[in-house]
């Protein structure tokens, strides 16, 4: 059948009075007053070891939200058995069968679970209302309804057939499993990372962040409610490099969908090729990992466009998108204008717990996160080339907070300007408006990442000449709009360079990657 482009799933806004609010805010209170047990779900089976991590909101590290159920080596090797177990009866199915439990998902999602989603993403990754909404209920329903319309656009492309022949082609899953390996930024990330694998008829182990755990396993029970048959998807808590070794050295490894670090995921690539010889057929590698996103300002720049983009794309969910903007190239003729506004709006951003919904800022994730960001804030306070010219401070007594920060280097090579840093810290540097060419030149060599940026101007050359110059330095382009916020079957989101494989999340080229197609040709 062919599935239509469906809407995006509309944002709710959570104002005061609203009845979404009232109900968000009694889900995030049933589960702040419970402590969760959560267990690993393989082979459609619930499964605890007694050996529990437990799980507290970033931003109120006292409190504790539940624990998850730690697996080892025995574990890892039961879900991929389940997986394959499940392979033939999975990958056999009508299409349009297996499509329903995905479809299913998304509406449940929509009209039932949409506040435990939301608040189990705003307590167990410090997600604002609104950042969890667009996240952990609007674009998990997208990815979930796109992904089918995608596969029946892919399904219907058939060849054509000479006379006294008939061509066609199978669009088969892959031989063996695929391993979803999924980070803690995005609850969305983290449910289309399995699920557009196992749409294709895919069974799948799936690991995710541990501190994504809490929703994920949300995420997982909705699958098992919209009637996921059991083994297809299998949810496993382990060490990644104890998963990486397992699946990796495993004949029937087919695939991994991958968003995270990377050096992570550069380590992987290199043990899979060290595995090749072992496998049935060869891997599929796909992977998201970072960014260090641009904002670069022309002289003919509307002044609050360019503060709208540097403060919402820098510090929503406090820098922790891929996609965040986190170097900007201030033009001189435009620099005290922007500045002192940027400096005002910051000002205006409250940080605190995510229930107290005037919050804009909450905490970053975990104290790895918050040591490595304050190290780099501490470094340029001691560095004459820098300059922090808002925020700097951060506490971790109730929970990892650090202000929004920005820091302003002489120097285009600055180490803030070129490294990924993860987190509420922006670097701008003034350069001389006259010399934009040159600027381009320095945006594009800069950074090794190449996943989002974006060009604020009112030129129209201006316009022209950065979206031809910086063709390779950003996957997701933006022209007047700030770097975050791709929303599915809008903009495919992914980026190329040391941002990933750049097999766009959200659309057809994704998909494509979990499909191993057979060409039938009979003669007449
Ligand atoms: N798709 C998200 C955005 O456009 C970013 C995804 C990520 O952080 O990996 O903001």
């Amino acid at each position: 059948f062919q599935y239509a482009a469906p809407a995006n799933e509309p944002v709710l806004s959570y104002a005061p009075g609203s009845p979404e609010r009232a109900a968000l805010k009694k889900q995030l209170a049933a589960f702040k007053a419970e402590v969760a047990d959560i267990p690993m779900y393989i082979g459609g089976k619930e499964v605890r070891t007694g050996n529990t991590v437990d799980l507290r909101p970033p931003h109120e590290i006292k409190h504790k939200l539940g624990h998850f159920h730690q697996g080892d080596a025995s574990h890892v090797k039961a879900a991929i058995t389940a997986a394959l177990e499940a392979r033939e009866k999975w990958a056999n199915m009508d299409w349009e069968t297996r499509a329903g439990i995905f479809l299913r998902a998304a509406d449940l999602i929509a009209t039932k679970y949409r506040y435990h989603m939301n608040a189990a993403t705003m307590l167990g990754q410090s997600k604002n209302a609104y950042q969890a909404e667009i996240d952990s209920a609007c674009e998990l329903i997208d990815f979930l309804r796109y992904n089918v319309h995608f596969l029946s656009e892919i399904y219907r492309q058939q060849p054509v057939s000479a006379p006294l022949t008939h061509n066609r082609v199978e669009y088969r899953p892959l031989e063996g499993f695929v391993l979803a390996v999924t980070p803690f930024n995005f609850s969305a990330i983290a449910g289309n990372l399995p699920t557009s694998a196992a749409m294709c008829g895919n069974v799948v182990v799936w690991k995710p962040a541990n501190t994504q755990v809490f929703a994920a396993s949300v995420f997982m029970k909705i699958m098992i409610e919209a009637g996921l048959p059991e083994g297809v998807i299998n949810l496993v808590y382990a060490g990644g490099p104890l998963i990486g070794d397992i699946c990796f050295a495993d004949p029937h490894f087919a695939g991994i969908h991958f968003t995270g670090s990377t050096g992570v995921f550069q380590t992987m690539w290199k043990t899979i090729g060290e595995n090749i010889h072992k496998y049935k057929t060869y891997p599929r590698i796909v992977g998201e990992t970072g960014g260090k996103d641009f904002v670069l300002i022309h002289k003919s720049a509307d002044v609050d466009t360019a503060v709208t983009a540097l403060a919402r794309g820098a510090f929503e969910y406090q820098g922790q998108k891929c996609s965040a903007a986190s170097r900007a190239y201030i033009p001189n003729n435009l620099a005290d204008q922007i500045k002192s506004k940027l400096v005002a709006e910051l000002k205006t951003m409250k940080m605190g717990t995510t229930e107290d919904f005037s919050n804009f800022i909450n905490a970053v994730i975990d104290e790895r996160s918050f040591d490595k960001i304050a190290t780099y804030i501490d470094n340029a306070k001691n560095d004459p080339k820098a300059k922090i010219i808002a925020g700097g401070n951060y506490n971790k007594t109730e929970g990892y907070f650090i202000e929004p920060t920005v820091i302003e280097t002489t120097d285009p090579n600055y180490v803030t300007m070129c490294e990924e840093i993860f987190g509420p810290v922006l670097t701008i540097h003034v350069y001389d408006g006259e010399k934009f060419e040159d600027i381009i030149r320095t945006v594009d060599s800069t950074s090794e990442y190449a996943l989002t940026g974006a060009i604020i101007a009112q030129d129209r050359y201006a316009v022209e000449l950065a979206t031809r110059k910086l063709v390779n330095s950003a996957g997701n382009f933006y022209i007047n709009d700030k770097p975050t916020g791709a929303v599915v079957g809008q903009q495919p989101f992914g980026g190329a360079r040391a941002s990933g494989t750049n097999d766009k999340a959200g659309s057809m080229l994704n998909l494509y990657r979990w499909l191993s197609a057979r060409s039938i040709k009979e003669t007449f």
